[in-house]
Parts: structure tokens; C-alpha cells; sequence
């Protein structure tokens, strides 16, 4: 096994300071991602971070890395193309509950039964926060938000049991207010192959006046601090995915090994096809680049 050389946080550090209102989860997150690269040593430049639209979205933008900052719901398709085209960079996929469990769900649920090997984290702070406090696919029923002031009168999604049910084979939670945790659990799923979700807490300070830090702190408990083995049983995994109350699990909730969509996929058994010869006239490719651009 090579050895890994890990780097310091600082190497990730991005070209412009974030911009997200003081104290909210996201910040938590971002550190997170920089750290987990760095204890796994991924290079910047071999590791690719892709976003939608949203707060979180911005992510991209605030980390040394390449990145594409793309289309709302829509940064699962376009880190899959990337990912595809240079199998060789690790592939973090980053953005909030709205872009990834609402307007990109299709997009989510296609890639997890694939087992591509990315590595999702959606910091899931139950509103959309962008557009100001609208609610969405994990707003609590009874929420009261800018666009349910009655009252939110749909239920929420369970990112989790949706995932494990999906095909995804590393299903995680985190918390931005338990950050090295945070960072370990992220960390695990890059190193995982295959698809990982990784749901994390990250509280909007602005527009989520209910899920808050203390709110969280008073319910999440670590599984690894219970010696629960994520990877013992699929049928208790999901199980566990469900529990939500006044204890609400942190860490892995499920882990498997198995084949990927890279593993199986014949156009990938000599490598990274952009390290492939392109086996077309290099004029009829570049008229293709032309016609794209
Ligand atoms: Fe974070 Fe909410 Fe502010 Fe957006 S609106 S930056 S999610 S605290």
C-alpha cells in the first residue's frame, strides 16, 4: 500500500474568502473538505470539486482546487462526466438539500445505483437559503418557512434510507459543529470506492431558526462511540436510518465493497480515457471542440 504523505490544511486554502453570513454551517463543512484531502494527501490537482447552485454551492469557489461551479440540480451529471473523462482525480461533489434532494434528485438517485466512485456532501440545512428562507425537501412538517407560513405541510425526505435503498455504498452523517468528526467521516467516504453521501448538518443561522447548533447538540450521539459496525448488516443500516428524535446518529450508517461503474465499465479498462489515445483525426476532433465552443 503506498504511503500516504498527508498536507496541510492551508494547501487547499482558495483564491477569495467565503462569504457566507458569520456562524453558518457551511464554514464548518469547507474546512472539513480541505482537511479530509489533506489527511488522504490528494494533491490539488488531483482533486475536482463540482457544485450547483446554493449558499453551500459556492464551495468551489472558496477551495484550492479545480472546480465547476454549475447549473442548479445539476452538479451530479456534470461531476459525472468529469469524473468519467479522468477517472484518476478524486471527485467531491459538493451543495445544499434543495439543489441535491429537490431539483437534482433524479440526477442523485441515477449515480448512486451506478456505485460511481465520488463522494457527495450535501450540507443539508433544511431550508433553501439562497432564495431567503423557502422551505424544502428536508424542512420538518409543521416547519413555518417564507413560502409555508401555515405551517410546512409536506413531509420530509429521508436522505439516508434513500440512499442505502438507492445503491450508494458509503451512507454518512456529519455535523459542522462536530468538525474533525466531520472532516474522519468525509475523509472516509473520498477513500471509499464508490459512490459515498455524506448528509451533513449545516445549520443556516439566517432562515432555519429551528435546526440550530443547540438543537443539534442537544440530540446527535456518535455510532462509533456504540462500536456499531456500518458495514454488519444492510437490514439494520437501514434501520438506523431512520432514527430521528431526540437522538439522531452521527457517522457511518452503512458501508459496502463492491464493483464500481469504473470497475465494470469496458471503455475504462486501460485507464483515465483522457490519458487514452484519441484514436480519431485530430482535425474531425478538434471540428467537434469548435462546434461545442
Ligand atoms: Fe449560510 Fe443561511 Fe447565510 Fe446561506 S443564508 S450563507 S445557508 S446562513
Amino acid at each position: 500500500m503506498a504511503t500516504v504523505i498527508e498536507l496541510p490544511v492551508d494547501t487547499y486554502k482558495g483564491p477569495v474568502d467565503p462569504d457566507w453570513c458569520p456562524g453558518c454551517g457551511d464554514f464548518g463543512v469547507l474546512k472539513s473538505v480541505q482537511e479530509a484531502a489533506g489527511k488522504l494527501g490528494v494533491k490539488p490537482e488531483n482533486l475536482m470539486v463540482v457544485s450547483g447552485i446554493g449558499c453551500s454551492s459556492n464551495l468551489p469557489g472558496f477551495i484550492h482546487a479545480y472546480g465547476v461551479h454549475s447549473l442548479h440540480g445539476r452538479s451530479v451529471p456534470v461531476a459525472t462526466g468529469a469524473h468519467l473523462a479522468n477517472t484518476d482525480m478524486k471527485t467531491v461533489i459538493t451543495g445544499g438539500d434543495g439543489d441535491g434532494y429537490g431539483i437534482g434528485l433524479g440526477h442523485l438517485i441515477h449515480a448512486m445505483r451506478r456505485n460511481l466512485d465520488v463522494t457527495y456532501v450535501v450540507m443539508d440545512n433544511q431550508i433553501y437559503g439562497l432564495t431567503t428562507g423557502q422551505a424544502s425537501p428536508t424542512t420538518t412538517k409543521g416547519h413555518k418557512t417564507k413560502s409555508t407560513p401555515a405551517g410546512n405541510i409536506e413531509s420530509p425526505l429521508n436522505p439516508l434510507a434513500l440512499a442505502i435503498t438507492a445503491g450508494a455504498t458509503y451512507v454518512a452523517r456529519g455535523f459542522s459543529g462536530e468538525q474533525k468528526h466531520l472532516a474522519d467521516t468525509i475523509a472516509g467516504g473520498i477513500a471509499h470506492k464508490g459512490f459515498a453521501l455524506i448528509d451533513v448538518f449545516s445549520p443556516c443561522v439566517t432562515y432555519n431558526k429551528i435546526n440550530t447548533y443547540p438543537w443539534f447538540k442537544e440530540r446527535v450521539y456518535k455510532l462509533e462511540d456504540e462500536g456499531w459496525d456500518p458495514s454488519a448488516d444492510y437490514y439494520k443500516s437501514l434501520e438506523k436510518s431512520f432514527e430521528w428524535g431526540d437522538k439522531i446518529p452521527l457517522g457511518v450508517i452503512y458501508k459496502h465493497e463492491m464493483d464500481t461503474y469504473e470497475d465494470l465499465e469496458p471503455a475504462l479498462k486501460n485507464g483515465a480515457l483522457v490519458k487514452q489515445p484519441l484514436e480519431i483525426d485530430k482535425k474531425v476532433f478538434n471540428s467537434f471542440i469548435e462546434e461545442l465552443i
